[in-house]
């Protein structure tokens, strides 16, 4: 039998990198994925600056390129009285983003991986992970043609979304669990334009639209979860009616035309230990958040090359592997903390408080202070940053005058 360095079981976003870095390091890995590519999945595609980054390092940045979506370099967040707009400061010299579709994107990660030397399954399943004594030491999955293969490796990487079949069959303890927050559905719209990323908040309601491949903007507009049986009993209706409280953006949408069938959803949020004897967890499958904020594929890129670098301390370095994993875990909530309470905040979709209304009213309007938020959103800056009380003390000394004026309006 086969002996594999690492088997990584689902092969989009955070799969496809973790086997394609893996590989290209020398080892040796198996990459198995239920679906076949290209194929959509239940997802909108913010990729902000760091992943955008993380694409480029890794040499596949101009495959997205080469598909015609469009480059987003501005953010803007219509707050009703205000508005915020600005340019994310850039990461590692990069401030843009891209939206592509999931056809897309996710296809080039496959291949790149295969490229690199991965051993790609398509329509292959896993039913299991298979345990020796108290550590996991392979998988047990089916073909599309019903065969069933049991494989071995030294680690069992379970890439595989926010349902994990290799948590669950681990158990993996989760921690800092929130519940379902909104409930959104998203469609495509051709003739509707868009300057960059576009987000509008209202009380209760929220949407964002941007750019991506073939001309389209793809509109995804969120009502709180506890509202998801009415939101869903007429999609289109309320999502169209949800419009028409901005009007110049309902204005816009007079000529658009949908292209899609609505998708959507709702996502837990939690926090998983990422490894375990013989596996780990990468991507949703360890750690997930509700996208309003879009940062599922940045973290899942930002966990590919973390997870690779611990793996690569133990292969190579012979680092004890709880000790290398740990620091991974450690570095893993230490940056994603602030953004995932910023995100679990916003998609609430209760209106802000009052001290938080003030802030954004000061924002607005002082150039470097919007382009500091919208850095947060975009990823390039951290929430704990932003929020800095000395920043925050910054920003409200030059923004009296607009908070008056943003208060009055
Ligand atoms: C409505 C919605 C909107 C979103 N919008 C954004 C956004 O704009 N920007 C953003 O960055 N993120 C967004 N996200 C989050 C983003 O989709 C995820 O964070 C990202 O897809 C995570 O990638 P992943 O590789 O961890 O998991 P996934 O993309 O879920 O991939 C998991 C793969 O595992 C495979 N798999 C699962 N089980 C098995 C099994 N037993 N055997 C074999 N294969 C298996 C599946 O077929 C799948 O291909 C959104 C999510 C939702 C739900």
């Amino acid at each position: 039998m086969t002996e594999y360095d690492a088997i990584i079981v689902g092969a989009r976003c955070a799969g496809s990198p973790t086997a394609m870095l893996l590989a290209r390091r020398g080892f040796r890995v198996l990459l198995v994925d239920r679906a076949t590519f290209p194929s959509d999945t239940v997802s909108t595609h913010l990729m902000h600056a760091p992943a955008v980054g993380a694409l480029a390092r890794w040499g596949l940045l101009d495959r997205v390129v080469s598909t015609g979506c469009p480059p987003i370099n501005k953010y803007s967040f219509d707050f009703g009285p205000f508005a915020i707009s600005g340019t994310p400061r850039p990461i590692d010299g990069v401030a843009t983003a891209f939206a592509p579709r999931r056809t897309v994107l996710d296809k080039i990660l496959v291949d790149a991986a295969a490229e690199a030397g991965v051993e790609v399954r398509q329509e292959f399943t896993v039913e299991d992970v298979v345990v020796e004594g108290q550590e996991v030491v392979g998988i047990r999955g089916r073909s599309a043609n019903g065969r069933r293969t049991t494989e071995r490796a030294r680690i069992v990487i379970g890439a595989d979304g926010r349902n994990s079949q290799v948590a669950r069959a681990v158990s993996a303890e989760q921690y800092n669990t929130k519940p379902m927050l909104q409930w959104s559905f998203y469609t495509y719209w051709s003739d509707l334009p868009i300057d960059g990323m576009e987000t509008v908040v209202r009380p209760d309601r929220g949407w964002g639209a941007f750019p991506t491949n073939d001309d389209l903007t793809l509109v995804v507009v969120g009502w709180p979860y506890a509202e998801a049986s009415a939101y869903k009993a007429d999609v289109e209706g309320n999502y169209l009616k949800t419009l028409e409280l901005a009007p110049e953006f309902a204005a816009r949408m007079c000529a658009a035309k949908r292209e899609a069938r609505f998708a959507g959803g709702a996502v837990a949020n939690y926090f998983r230990k990422p490894f375990g004897p013989g596996w780990a967890l990468v991507g949703d499958a360890g750690y997930n958040k509700d996208p309003i904020t879009a940062q599922g594929i940045t973290d899942a890129f930002h966990d590919a090359e973390q997870c690779t670098d611990a793996l690569v301390d133990v292969f190579e370095g012979g680092r004890p592997f709880d000790e290398a994993m740990s620091e991974w875990q450690r570095a893993r909530d230490e940056h994603s903390m602030p953004m995932y309470e910023f995100t679990t905040n916003l998609a609430s979709l209760e209106p802000p408080p009052p001290e938080m209304q003030q802030l954004l009213a000061a924002v607005h309007g002082n150039q470097e202070a919007m382009d500091g938020f919208v850095s947060v959103v975009a990823a390039t800056m951290s929430p704990v940053e932003f929020f800095d009380p000395q920043h925050i003390g910054e920003i409200m000394a030059t923004g009296e005058g607009a908070i008056a004026g943003a208060m009055h309006a």
